[in-house]
């Protein structure tokens, strides 16, 4: 091992009793932007598979969990020819000090909250030293989304989705927005088709009361109040003394919905489902990351590049807001996301004119529902995007 790794697994033991004295920390698997995590063994946990059933007094248990092989418990476990115990695996997150008490808090209460659905690491338990708390999950085999997103094939990419809505259901159900749906914070293992998602740190409740934005209200006769409160009129304003809008933007660059870029204040658990179908553009595209701006604007242009001017330019009435660019890329008539996807496998440019034809080439039924679905997970609207709760009954994943 690395030394400067044993070092810093060595400090945390020190540090920390309580975890050093139940956990035998073994490797750093991850490390965030907000924690390290490790993978440890949990000591405590009993010494042989059934040996909660077999023995259940403190000393029994206390001898087994030094894993004491002459145990008259080891003895009748050869007996009935029950082997030695797995080993039981945990991650231990090290939240950084500098996370506020009120995250840390946040993050536990929800992880809490959600522990019953088994596409969602639960929260075993938690550990707090001064400034420094640990959360302790169950340790999850997973395979790093870039190894395997190219090989996949679809039908195989469909149960990671699977997968994946259906822990977004879960936290759906829940009215928590999880905001920061990405491929490190979905731990997916190809042979077990099985991924759970981790990483409440950004995860918040939908509010009952949300904050007003345009888009609570937009209706046929109202919104034209709307717009206008907030467009200068013939151009821009040159010392605009409007208070700039303030909102929720914790996620991940790439993956955050338009209302999260526009900085709506009424958002909604659908901003989960434009991040997984973010994922699955990149899948079908075989480009991750497959969005790369640096900052908003540059995001809004990426989106504009792909469903044209005029549906951004919507989108971003809806919200109160103006679209306009002059960059010449961004095209008047969106793309069909199979073109965009065309284009990115085979890398030949998208022909404005002839584009309209080239996706009725594609005949494969599967890839036909792909599509269905991830345009319905990527509908700029977010009151017409598909929810969890429709897209697992989308064919796409109600097949498999
Ligand atoms: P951060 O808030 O710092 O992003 P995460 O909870 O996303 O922290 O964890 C960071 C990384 O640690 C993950 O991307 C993953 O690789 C690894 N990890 C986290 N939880 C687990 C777990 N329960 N089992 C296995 N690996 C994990
Ligand atoms: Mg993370």
């Amino acid at each position: 091992m690395d030394p400067q790794l044993v070092e810093e697994i060595d400090s945390f033991a020190r540090s920390f009793k309580d975890v050093a004295n139940r956990f035998r920390l073994i490797s750093k698997i991850g490390e965030g932007t907000f924690s390290s995590v490790y993978r440890a063994e949990d000591m405590e946990y009993d010494a042989f598979d059934n040996s909660w059933d077999l023995d259940r007094s403190p000393e029994g248990k206390r001898r087994l969990s030094m894993g004491d092989m002459s145990s008259p418990i080891a003895k009748r476990q050869k007996k009935v020819g029950v082997g030695p115990r797995r080993k039981k695996y945990v991650a231990i997150k090290r939240i950084y000090v500098t996370s506020s008490p009120q995250r840390i808090l946040n993050e536990l209460v929800l992880l809490h909250t959600l522990s019953r659905c088994d596409s969602i690491a639960p929260l075993i338990t938690a550990f707090r030293s001064q400034d420094q708390v640990v959360a302790i999950l169950p340790y999850y085999k997973h395979a790093d989304y870039r190894a395997f997103y190219r090989q996949l094939p679809l039908m195989e990419f469909k149960y990671y989705m699977k997968s994946l809505v259906t822990a977004l259901e879960h936290v759906h159900l829940h009215g928590i927005l999880h905001r920061d749906v990405k491929p490190t914070n979905f731990l997916y293992d190809p042979e077990k088709r099985r991924g759970v998602l981790v990483d409440f740190g950004l995860a918040e409740r939908e509010s009952v009361d949300p904050s007003y934005c345009t888009c609570r209200g937009y209706g046929e006769n109202n919104h034209i109040r709307h717009i206008t409160d907030r467009q200068p009129i013939g151009g821009y304003l040159k010392n605009d003394p409007r208070p700039g809008r303030r909102a929720n933007r914790a996620g991940t660059r790439g993956f955050r919905a338009p209302e999260v870029l526009l900085k709506c204040l009424n958002q909604t658990t659908k901003i989960d489902m434009w991040s997984a179908g973010v994922i699955l553009l990149s899948f079908m595209s075989k480009r991750f990351p497959f969005f790369n701006s640096a900052d908003d604007i540059d995001a809004m242009i990426e989106i504009a590049s792909i469903f044209g001017k005029p549906k951004i330019s919507a989108c971003a009435r809806l919200h109160g807001s103006i679209f306009d660019t002059n960059i010449p890329t961004v095209p008047d008539r969106g793309f069909k996301l199979e073109e965009i996807v065309d284009w990115a496998v085979t890398g030949t440019d998208v022909d404005e004119t002839e584009a309209s034809t080239r996706s009725q080439v594609d005949e494969d039924p599967e890839k036909d529902l792909a599509f269905d679905f991830l345009m319905k997970c990527l509908e700029v609207d977010f009151r017409k995007r598909i929810s969890a709760q429709e897209a697992l009954q989308h064919e796409f994943l109600a097949r498999i």
